[in-house]
């Protein structure tokens, strides 16, 4: 059973070396008793939040790897054998796993049994798995939008934020995003829709790009970066805008994190900032999977995933997601079906 191996705790930016392959063995049946299921892993998720799963210090909710265990993480599987009345052999699942070829999953209450199959089954691992949802709850429940507003995506590009944008847009609000590259500024303005679209990189003051974009004031912001985005963004936000807090990467590998200098916009115009955790929206899954797997099949909603091949790719494709490597979700191809 080849596996990625987390090798140790860290400071600053993960590297490649800090996770290693190595091969174990498994046995492909679950234990008289257990209700287990053994799975053989088809694509892995690479997540930001993993990174923070490589710090020595837990932070509530996500526990810290184990030096010299193998990975975790969401991914689509195969079940091969299952001690648990809900999954049979055969099945197709999407869930927590391990980051090797084989796993055996006892938190069997997070997998979810793959039921529709007429899309791509990496899709599990992005636009219909944890990050979609995670776009879902966070647009429609979190920043009560309303037709006509106007939306700020940062990281827009990747995995939440093309879906969010896209999102918005069906709504009829006005959406810019920013992104680290030329090629993913035209994949927001010629593929995802969006209205408008910058590279953060090559502004030196994100408060004047956001007035030349935003001359009335953003009235939501999708906050997937943090720092000085958010700092640039406080400014431009109009009274009673609301900011839904997904996550800040430009922090990740900060320690300590950078300090935003603009708080007191929250007073002064009302704002409303909320952090949130998809998994505390599972409920909505259903519904999230009835309103958005109509829209793939009317091509109404796009995606796009960018897939390395290899359980051997799958370091440089965790690390990538610290430099903006990838363009759209980052996924593992580890097996075909
Ligand atoms: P992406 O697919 O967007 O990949 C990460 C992207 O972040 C990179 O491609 C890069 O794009 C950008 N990035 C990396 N470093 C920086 C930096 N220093 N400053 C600005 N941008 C940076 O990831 P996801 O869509 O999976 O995740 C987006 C956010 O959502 C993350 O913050 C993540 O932690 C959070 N999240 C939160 C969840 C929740 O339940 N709250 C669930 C899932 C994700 P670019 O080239 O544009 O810089």
């Amino acid at each position: 059973n080849k596996q990625v191996i987390f090798r140790d705790y860290f400071d600053g930016f993960p590297k490649e070396s800090d996770m290693y392959l190595t091969t174990s063995t498994i046995k492909l049946k679950v234990p008289e008793g257990s209700n287990a299921v053994i799975v053989k892993n088809l694509y892995l998720s690479c997540d930001p939040v993993m990174r923070i799963r490589m710090r020595r210090v837990t932070v509530v909710g996500f526990t810290s790897y184990t030096p010299g265990s193998p990975l975790t993480g969401y991914a689509v599987a195969k079940v091969l054998d299952s001690g648990h009345p809900d999954f049979k052999a055969g099945d197709l699942v999407w869930g927590p796993s391990g980051w090797e070829e084989y796993s055996l999953i006892t938190a069997t209450e997070s997998l979810h049994k793959i039921q529709h199959t007429d899309v791509p089954l990496s899709y599990y691992t992005g636009l219909l798995g944890m990050p979609g949802m995670t776009a879902y709850a966070g647009f429609y429940e979190v920043c009560s939008p309303k037709k006509g507003e106007y939306v700020f995506i940062s990281a827009a590009s990747g995995a939440v934020g093309q879906l969010v944008g896209q999102f918005a847009k069906m709504l009829g609000c006005y959406v810019v995003g920013s992104a680290g590259s030329k090629e993913k500024v035209d994949l927001l303005k010629n593929k995802f829709g969006f209205d408008n679209a910058f590279n953060y990189k090559e502004e030196h003051d994100l408060d004047a790009a956001l007035k030349r974009y935003f001359p009335e004031g953003i009235d939501i912001y999708f906050e997937n970066v943090g720092g000085k985005t958010l700092d640039a963004v406080l400014l431009n936000m109009r009274v009673h805008g609301r900011i839904a807090v997904c996550g800040m990467i430009s922090q990740y590998n900060l320690d300590p994190p950078e300090g935003v200098k603009n708080l007191m916009c929250l007073v002064y115009k009302r704002i409303h900032m909320i952090g949130f955790i998809v998994r505390d929206y599972v409920h909505l899954y259903t519904k999230f999977l009835d309103t958005v797997l109509p829209y793939i099949k009317e091509g109404k909603i796009v995606y796009v995933e960018d897939i390395a091949e290899g359980l051997e790719s799958a370091p440089a494709a965790l690390v990538g997601l610290f430099s903006g490597r990838n363009v759209g979700k980052q996924v593992v191809l580890v097996a075909r079906e």
